[in-house]
């Protein structure tokens, strides 16, 4: 079995970790209750708001190093903040794209890039929010994306289409992968990519344009399309060609940042079910006194328990610099599955009242779905545990 358990001994703390983080990004969230978000939900309207303190508390900036302004802390103390705005009954979506991009620009941009960019995006005077991956016709098989950046001079003219590209109308830069060379000139498919750092402020109406799409949760997510656009050559991130394995490279903190959201909310879930279980009287007792209530509950508990551990491994296993691609994915498929099933034993123990939007249980319910499927889905994860880590033949 070609299996990476065998990682040299890393040490995992199992405390309440980054108290401090947590108490004040949990501070900050309780000035956007629940009525925030149910507002922006039905408007489905950008929270502005609460990115603007966020920003001002220099959270958002919490992977950028202190010699650019940010606060230099690990992976695990951005994953405890997106965790504790979901476990606060709110949502990290508008945010949490400039830490899990900032992964392609911090290893593999220029020192001109990083000084030009990153002291702006710490201070809150620059967004990198929007990610250009996905395409309506190639889908997961990101190698035969059709976006073409081709080189003129000291220019690269892009043509193509992305899909689901989240926060593009409120991003000032994006981070695109397109193809430099076609694939029927490579050798191997995954090259011939690349990745660049495009400045929208000057992109949109000068051959690129936004358009949202309406989606079950608000996610401000857009179709982004690309008609002759000029991006100067300085945009390049590293090597041309080489884009596939910088994103990649990324990957991993993606899975971790993005489990800490479907963990917090798994534990919204547990916490409100158990406080309405408790309080709700039928037939002259609490529901929660019935096992056919507690028992959900006590399972999800139990679920985003283990998830929390599969969690803390692959963020210590990264941290110490280890191959951590089977923990990070299994903390993404474990902690969404958590999410799911907390969800669905929250909505059961509700009743109809799960239903009423002022509970924020439908909104909640509706936004953990999406991790099932994005970034990455739950068969794609599967699919690397089989292949890479047990060593079954290859599907695709
Ligand atoms: C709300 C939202 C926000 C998003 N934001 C962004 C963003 O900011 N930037 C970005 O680039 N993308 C974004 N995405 C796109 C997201 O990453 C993709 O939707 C996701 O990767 C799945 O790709 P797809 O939708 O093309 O599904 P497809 O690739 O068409 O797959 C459809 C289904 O088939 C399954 N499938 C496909 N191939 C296999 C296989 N070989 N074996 C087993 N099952 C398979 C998939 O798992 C999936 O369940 C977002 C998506 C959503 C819904």
């Amino acid at each position: 079995m070609t299996h990476t358990s065998d990682t040299p001994a890393v040490s995992m703390d199992l405390g309440d970790d980054f108290p401090d983080i947590r108490e004040g990004v949990r501070r900050i969230c309780a000035d956007f209750p629940g009525a925030y978000w149910r507002q922006l939900d039905e408007e489905e309207a950008y929270p502005s708001a609460f990115v603007k303190a966020m920003t001002g508390a220099g959270y958002l900036s919490a992977l950028i190093p202190e010699t650019y302004g940010g606060a230099g802390l690990p992976l695990r103390a951005a994953g405890v903040i997106l965790e504790e705005i979901h476990a606060s009954g709110g949502n990290a979506s508008a945010t949490h794209a400039q830490m899990y991009t900032m992964g392609t620009v911090l290893r593999h941009g220029s020192a001109a890039q990083k000084s030009e960019y990153l002291p702006r995006i710490a201070a809150g005077q620059l967004r990198l929010q929007a990610f250009g991956v996905t395409e309506p016709t190639s889908g997961t098989d990101t190698t035969r994306l059709k976006t073409r950046a081709v080189r003129e001079g000291d220019h690269y003219v892009v043509n193509g289409q992305k899909i689901w590209t989240s926060r593009a109308l409120y991003s000032d830069l994006m981070l695109l992968l397109a193809r430099t060379t076609p694939l029927e000139q490579v050798t191997k498919r995954t090259e011939g990519l690349s990745v660049f750092l495009v400045d929208m402020r000057e992109a949109v109406g000068n051959g690129m344009t936004i358009r949202p799409i309406k989606a079950m949760i608000n996610h401000n997510t857009t179709e982004v399309f690309f008609d002759n656009l000029r991006i100067p050559a300085s945009a390049l991130i590293g090597e041309e060609g080489r884009g596939l394995r910088y994103i990649m490279d990324g990957m991993n903190a993606e899975r971790i940042l993005v489990s800490h959201e479907s963990l917090g909310d798994a534990k919204w879930f547990v916490e409100t079910a158990v406080k309405y279980a408790n309080e709700r009287v039928v037939f002259d007792r609490p529901i929660g006194k019935n096992q056919g209530i507690q028992f959900p509950i006590a399972k999800a508990y139990a679920q985003t328990q283990a998830a929390e551990l599969m969690l803390r491994k692959a963020a210590a296993v990264f941290e110490a610099g280890q191959p951590c691609g089977e923990f990070a994915n299994l903390s993404k498929l474990l902690s969404a599955e958590a999410a799911w099933e907390a969800g669905e034993a929250c909505m059961q123990t509700h009743g109809g009242f799960a239903y009423a939007r002022e509970y924020d249980i439908e909104r909640k319910w509706r936004e953990a779905r999406v991790q099932r499927t994005a970034p990455i889905s739950t068969n794609l994860i599967l699919s690397f545990v089989a292949e890479h880590v047990l060593g079954l033949p290859r599907s695709y």
